[in-house]
């Protein structure tokens, strides 16, 4: 900006340093980028003011001019701060319910998580504890204790399921494996360490799914039946014992029952 009129007589330095002053202030203003489209203001006040530059009385309405044009610049960055600080509300506003949606909806879908796992555990742990018969759907056709020349002790260690062939054997309920393989009278047996203590065996099998040491849960496969050994035809022999030795069998119905099997 040019300051090229002609000094007045009547002008009073002062005056004029006073209004320099302020129009450098706008002109500062406004490299701030703020203010920007106040400034032709100001520069067209000047220039009026300078056509009709006659004396002091221009010059500190020059002055005065000058001075509104300052406020006005300074309420406008008011004006316009205001409005960037609410727009800086909202912004943040709008992000924090944007969080906490979304904090909801992962502390639903945890809690819905969690509560899937408690239910499958709490199924996994019925499952488990809960005992069944040794072939699905199975009756007993010779019972405990019966006597006859087949068995080596006189009477019968176990009971004879009913099951042809190749029928899907099971652990009754969940335990170690600790005896699978030949068991001479027995044909192929299966020895297994219940999680309480007792021990239940399975012979006669035409195969063996399992092996000795391996944990089996109630209901899970551990081969399939047969006639292997002494044996008069398919079916699977089942004993419950004290310890896993022959000779410590318990009465096996009993067995099933007291642990909630329908036999
Ligand atoms: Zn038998």
């Amino acid at each position: 900006m040019a300051f090229t009129r002609a000094a007045g007589k009547h002008r009073r330095p002062s005056v004029l340093s006073r209004k320099s002053a302020n129009i450098a202030g706008v002109a500062a203003l406004t490299t701030t980028g703020v203010i920007g489209t106040l400034a032709p203001q100001a520069i067209a006040a000047e220039q009026d003011l300078a056509a009709e530059d006659t004396g002091t009385i221009r010059a500190v309405a020059l002055d005065h001019s000058a001075e509104t044009v300052a406020q006005r610049i300074e309420e406008q960055a008011h004006a316009q701060q205001k409005a960037l600080d609410e727009a800086e509300a909202a912004r943040k506003a709008e992000a924090e319910r944007k969080a906490e949606i979304k904090r909801k909806a992962e502390a639903k879908a945890k809690k819905e998580r969690e509560e899937r796992e408690r239910a499958a555990r709490e199924a996994e742990r019925k499952r488990l504890n809960t005992f069944r018969l040794p072939v699905a759907g199975s009756y007993v056709s010779t019972s405990y204790k019966s006597g006859g020349s087949l068995w080596s002790s006189g009477s019968h260690s176990g009971v004879d399921f009913h099951a042809s062939s190749g029928s899907s054997v099971v652990a009754v309920g969940s335990g170690t494996v600790v005896e699978a393989g030949w068991g001479g009278a027995y044909g192929n047996n299966i020895v297994i360490r219940m999680n309480d203590g007792s021990y239940t065996q399975y012979g006669h099998l035409s195969s063996i799914n399992v092996s000795v040491g391996q944990s089996v849960g109630s209901g899970d496969q551990i081969g399939l039946s047969g006639s292997t050994g002494n044996s008069t035809g398919p079916h699977l022999h089942f004993e419950a014992r004290t310890s896993p030795e022959y000779g410590s069998d318990i009465d096996p119905v009993a067995y099933l029952r007291e642990h909630g099997v329908s036999v």
